[in-house]
């Protein structure tokens, strides 16, 4: 469809058909519009207002618009945009010369699964490795990272990892760029500091978090967890130096627990689970049909201490091979 041509979709207006079309389709009527640049999506948003919305994977508005729980005036096609499908890697810290991480908005979760670059698995292992609790492969492989993002669901991997990595979502508006803090981006269900004529156009972890493990339980393989729980570990010669707890599906939004109890702990099993229980007794879990609160907070107890015993185990196995690379380097430097 040529850029700006609009397409009425769903219940249709054509005189007598219409009634039996609207009998037959989910959603509430809406106009459609493929955009083919960031450019002609954000005029786009801005021109149809409050009423208008994104589509990207669809793998979440479509079926809110089939339950009529959203009800767009009219969506902005955006998942034929080149360009935007990526993973950038230096996994240097950012020093200001762009180091860390970046995710183009439409790379599918199964792109970032199945990212085989040295640089994301060292400093980023953590994102693939998290990707396989996302849905079922149909859902990785249309899903994009951006949308999830977007979509702000408080059980969402992405957004669990997003607020533990520390990583700032770059919106384009009608009046350029702006970053915001993932920590700041998440206001509640469903909802985030993005402003309607907005798009996600990338996600930036500017700094690697090789010591990153994401753990969650659903009833059945695929579906959304009940309890997800994402950590990071610093260790070193068996001591904590430091640690971060971020949870999903405890709250409106992901929850960061105090870890500062880590900070100086023998880096064993004891350790994991007193940071558990800590964790559990600092989150107000919802009751609803998938488990009631204290049935949250005894997964969240078991989850963390299980996040931190597997990220420990990284960690020696990260200082193992940074120990033989070192060796290594210094008999190739004799010889
Ligand atoms: C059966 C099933 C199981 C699932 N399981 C999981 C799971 O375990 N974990 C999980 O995290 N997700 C899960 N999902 C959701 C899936 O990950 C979606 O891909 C994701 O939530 C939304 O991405 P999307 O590209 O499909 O976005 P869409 O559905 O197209 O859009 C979702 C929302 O984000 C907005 N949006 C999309 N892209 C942008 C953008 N670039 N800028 C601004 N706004 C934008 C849209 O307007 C809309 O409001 C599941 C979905 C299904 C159907």
């Amino acid at each position: 469809m040529a850029p700006g041509h609009v397409k009425q979709a769903a219940a249709g207006t054509r005189g007598r058909d219409s009634a039996d079309l609207r009998s037959q389709v989910k959603p509430a009527p809406f106009a459609y519009h493929r955009a083919h640049s960031v450019e002609e999506a954000v005029a786009l948003l801005a021109e149809l207002g409050d009423e208008a919305k994104i589509l990207a994977g669809g793998l979440s508005l479509v079926p809110m618009m089939n339950f009529r729980l959203a009800r767009p005036a009219a969506l902005v096609d955006v998942s034929r945009i080149e360009g935007l499908s990526y993973l950038r890697a230096d996994d240097s810290a950012d020093d200001g010369a762009g180091g860390g991480l970046r995710i183009g908005a439409l790379t599918t979760h199964r792109t970032v699964e199945t990212c085989r670059d040295p640089a994301v698995r060292r400093g980023y292992g953590v994102l693939p490795r998290s990707a396989r609790w996302i849905g079922h492969y149909p859902i990785r492989s249309r899903g994009t990272f951006g949308g999830s993002i977007a979509h702000a669901d408080p059980a969402s991997e992405w957004c669990l990892l997003a607020v533990l990595l520390d990583a700032r979502i770059v919106l384009t508006g009608p009046g350029g760029q702006r970053t915001v803090p993932a920590a700041g981006f998440f206001q509640g269900y469903y909802s985030t500091a993005a402003s309607p004529d907005e798009m996600i156009t990338e996600i930036w972890f500017p700094r690697p978090a090789p010591r990153a493990v994401l753990t969650e339980f659903a009833r059945r393989q695929g579906d959304f967890a009940i309890v997800a729980a994402a950590v990071s570990v610093d260790i070193q010669e068996g001591v904590c130096r430091r640690g971060r707890v971020v949870l999903g599906g405890v709250g409106p939004l992901p929850v960061e627990v105090n870890a500062d109890p880590l900070a100086g702990a023998p880096a064993a099993g004891p350790t994991w689970q007193a940071m558990g229980e800590l964790a559990a007794g600092q989150i107000d879990p919802p009751e609803d049909t998938h488990g009631d609160a204290g049935f949250r907070r005894k997964l969240t107890v078991t989850l963390v201490a299980r996040a931190l015993a597997e990220a420990s185990r990284t960690a020696e196995a990260s200082q193992t091979a940074e120990a033989s690379r070192t060796a290594e380097a210094s008999r190739r430097a004799e010889a």
